[in-house]
């Protein structure tokens, strides 16, 4: 019987998953995008219709409201529902989910809107309600977290008894020429790089001051860059999944532009996101911050460069230490050609669309919520490699630490 799919949020990587959905829809068949706003989604489908010749439906949703997302999960009976909306619709999308018997699969772990905190606690407490009602969630299924997390599984499976240290390494050499923009949602991209740094270290966590850490590493086919050191969410399940890790970090690029920019922000109060008065009216200085920014979506025909993303591993292997670095590759302007999208759009919704199909097939089955890693990252690798995200692998007597 022929599958469906329902797919909310239109925006960046929201097109790039219903694009790569319908480059494959012997597997995804009948497609829904369904966002906050109409248009959004009726353009994508357009966008659909004249490059890849497929049909895919439309329809508006609010993904804050549980039983709003019941009746559509009712009225449409998807197989599965892709969230690449936003983190604060993750419990309200899981919810609806469990209602309705639905598996269930997004890209970025829960955020509450009030606090600039994000963690699995609560969506991995839904594991009981997911397992009783016969689904499956796979949680961080885009590129950081996501490929980042298979990476470390195929690491492990392939080249280590043990893995002592990994350093998950992201850099966008991309260039949109405006002199500050953010390559994904302004909000939630702002909220992760001025929050805290924190790594994991002889089991505890770390805390940095914000960016305090820069390291100089070198990305094949880039060069150097200064990357800092922050806290991201694939670490947190990582380090419950990796044998005989002693330590964790993770290290993005920032060019000098941005930094200023996030800087004078901050000084200035606009990255606040706790209601201020003005003019008699109550407003969030990030909400309205990420009203002037360009639109991410509108950012892929003007970005140029590649980016650069993957994890050094250092271990153990026969009682020998080897370092093993396995990294992924994207041409901003490529990523344009096949989907109207940029490259952080890109690595981001074709995970999500192999996450899901691996699903659909029964590759990846198992009932409960799950991170990446949990899985057998062969098939995910293969899949990775004819999907537009083809990866390389270098062995090394000694890392650049
Ligand atoms: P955008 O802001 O471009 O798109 C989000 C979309 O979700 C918009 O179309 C928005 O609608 C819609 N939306 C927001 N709130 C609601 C709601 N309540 N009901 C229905 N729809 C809603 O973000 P991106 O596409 O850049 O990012 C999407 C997700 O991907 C985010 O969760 C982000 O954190 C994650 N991500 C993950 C990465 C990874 O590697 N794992 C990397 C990059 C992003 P409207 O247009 O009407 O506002």
């Amino acid at each position: 019987m022929s599958k469906k799919t329902l797919i909310i949020g239109a925006g960046g990587v929201g097109n790039v998953v219903a694009f790569k959905c319908a480059m494959n829809s012997e597997t995804f068949g009948e497609i829904t995008l369904a966002s906050r706003t109409l248009k959004k989604c009726d353009s994508i489908a357009k966008n659909i219709k004249d490059k890849v010749g497929v049909k895919i439906d439309t329809t508006t949703i609010d993904a804050d409201s549980t039983p709003k997302l019941i009746e559509l999960f009712k009225s449409l009976k998807p197989n599965i529902v892709i969230n690449v909306a936003l983190p604060y619709q993750d419990l309200t999308i899981m919810d609806a989910c469990i209602v309705c018997g639905i598996d269930y699969l997004d890209t970025a772990n829960y955020e509450h809107p009030d606090t600039a905190k994000f963690e699995y606690k609560e969506q991995w407490a839904k594991d009981e309600a997911f397992k009783k009602e016969n689904i499956m969630a796979l949680l961080g299924s885009g590129f950081d977290p996501g490929v980042t997390n298979v990476f470390c599984a195929y690491a492990q499976k392939h080249y280590f008894d043990e893995i002592h240290t990994i350093d998950i390494l992201d850099c966008n050499a991309g260039d949109h020429g405006y002199p500050f923009a953010t390559n994904f949602n302004p909000e939630i991209n702002l909220r992760e790089v001025s929050a805290k740094g924190r790594y994991w270290e002889n089991g505890s966590w770390i805390e940095t001051e914000p960016m305090e850490i820069m390291q100089v590493w070198d990305y094949p086919e880039i060069g150097e860059k200064d990357s800092y050191l922050l806290y991201h969410e694939e670490m947190e399940s990582l380090i419950k999944h990796i044998k005989g890790l002693k330590r964790i970090r993770f290290f993005m690029t920032f060019g000098e532009s941005y930094l200023t920019h996030m800087k004078c922000l901050e000084n200035v109060g606009m990255l606040g996101i706790k209601d201020v008065e003005h003019k008699g009216q109550k407003i969030v200085p990030m909400e309205f911050l990420a009203t002037l920014l360009p639109d991410p979506a509108s950012l892929g025909s003007r970005t140029k460069g590649k980016t650069n993303i993957g994890i050094y591993a250092k271990g153990i292997k026969d009682g020998k230490e080897k370092t093993v670095y396995i990294y992924q590759v994207s041409d901003h302007e490529k990523c344009y050609e096949e989907v109207l999208s940029q490259g952080v759009s890109y690595t981001t919704g074709v995970p999500a669309m192999i996450g899901a199909k691996l699903m659909l097939e029964g590759k990846w089955q198992k009932k409960g919520v799950y991170n990446m890693e949990e899985f057998d990252p062969d098939p995910f690798m293969e899949e990775l490699m004819v999907q537009g995200l083809p990866w390389k692998i270098e062995e090394k007597s000694n890392s650049q630490e």
